[in-house]
């Protein structure tokens, strides 16, 4: 079976130069917030363009870093979608804000500006008013930041990029985290920049900001062990940023093969809906996300072919037990969000695919 994703692929390709860095780490002595953080940091924020980057312990960590060094917290809503990992809305209440989940666009699957401005006119009732939107750059895809941006500057509201699925994305040329107050990134195996364990980041361009946000993620230390502030322990280990730092510098090559397997897919994909890329977009593709009326079918057929394949998401968060009936949607509800969780199917995308898969799941799709 060919897998949706191949974390142990991605290790291989890169073993001999990722044993180096982590026996490196080994022999050094140092495990947590080092040389190697250090260093991945700037080599991060040099290679996205922004001022600085704050490593974490995960991308959950990095939204509500990101929130709290912000201000935002108990007493402030953040509007989100609800087609999104459940993990944009559970670091929203972990930084203690009430999350306002709107519908998205069907036809790229992230936020819809029009019920943002929806909700940002009519905000619910009975809320703490809006102080923060987190906009989720899904399935490699950049967000429609042209109009949000504005909507949100016109509120006074906060923009955070949830870049977990979009590293090294771009909009008009410039690459997504670069955007708002603040961007998130999540290093889970799978991503477009996976460690081989949990890893994430805050990019922000204010240094101060960086400085806030470096010291609420060690129990708010900006002096040794003296807390300023209150925060809590969410760091990156020094083995996972050796990790990062052996990765990032094929990471733009590795997001080029991503495409090229897309483009293949293009061609061979009929019956379904393929997915478009927005004008002035770069899709770095961390999902290949086709939609069909009779999704599940398909899911049968293809895996009968020996072609894996994934649901994100099945279940709107909105609708999942934790928070069905206790979150709030905008005005409308999130219709388009409900109908595209039974008709999405995310196809089997990993740089490291060999063109003997790619073929192989072509055939699949041209058989469909
Ligand atoms: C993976 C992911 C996260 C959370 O990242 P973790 O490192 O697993 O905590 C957040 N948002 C989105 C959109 C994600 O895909």
């Amino acid at each position: 079976m060919i897998p949706q994703a191949n974390p142990g692929a991605g290790y291989r390709a890169l073993q001999p130069e990722i044993d180096a860095a982590v026996a490196r780490v080994l022999s050094s002595g140092w495990y947590i917030l080092g040389t190697e953080g250090k260093a991945f940091e700037a080599e991060f924020a040099a290679w996205l363009g922004t001022g600085a980057v704050v490593g974490c312990g995960n991308g959950t960590d990095a939204i509500a870093l990101a929130l709290r060094g912000l201000g935002v917290g108990p007493g402030s809503s953040v509007v989100t979608v609800s087609h999104t990992a459940v993990a944009t809305v559970a670091a929203i209440e972990m930084a203690g804000a009430t999350p306002v989940l709107v519908d998205i666009d069907p036809a790229y699957f992230t936020m819809d500006p029009d019920a943002l401005a929806a909700v940002l006119q009519a905000p619910p009732a009975g809320l703490p008013p809006i102080r923060a939107v987190v906009v989720v750059h899904l399935y490699g895809q950049p967000a429609d930041l042209d109009r949000i941006l504005p909507l949100c500057r016109a509120h006074g509201v906060a923009v955070i990029e949830d870049c977990a699925q979009a590293h090294g994305a771009r909009l008009h040329g410039q690459r997504v985290g670069t955007f708002g107050d603040a961007a998130t990134f999540s290093f889970y195996p799978t991503k477009n920049l996976g460690a081989l364990g949990d890893g994430g980041a805050v990019a922000v361009g204010d240094p101060e900001l960086a400085s806030r946000i470096a010291a609420l993620r060690q129990y708010g230390w900006q002096r040794h062990y003296i807390s300023d502030f209150v925060g809590v322990n969410s760091r990156l280990d020094e083995m996972q940023a050796a990790i990062l730092r052996t990765k990032l510098p094929h990471l733009d090559r590795q997001n080029a093969r991503r495409s090229a397997i897309a483009a293949r897919y293009n061609e061979a994909v009929q019956g379904v809906i393929r997915p478009p890329i927005r004008s002035g977009a770069e899709h770095v593709f961390h999902l290949y996300v086709i939609r069909s009326s009779t999704r599940d079918d398909l899911q049968a057929v293809l895996r009968e072919k020996g072609v894996g394949s994934g649901i994100h998401y099945p279940l709107p968060v909105h609708l999942q037990p934790a928070y069905a009936g206790r979150v709030q949607t905008g005005p409308g509800g999130c219709p388009e969000t409900e109908r595209a969780s039974r008709e999405i199917l995310s196809l089997p995308l990993y740089p490291e695919m060999t063109d003997e898969q790619v073929d192989t799941v072509c055939a699949a799709l041209r058989s469909l």
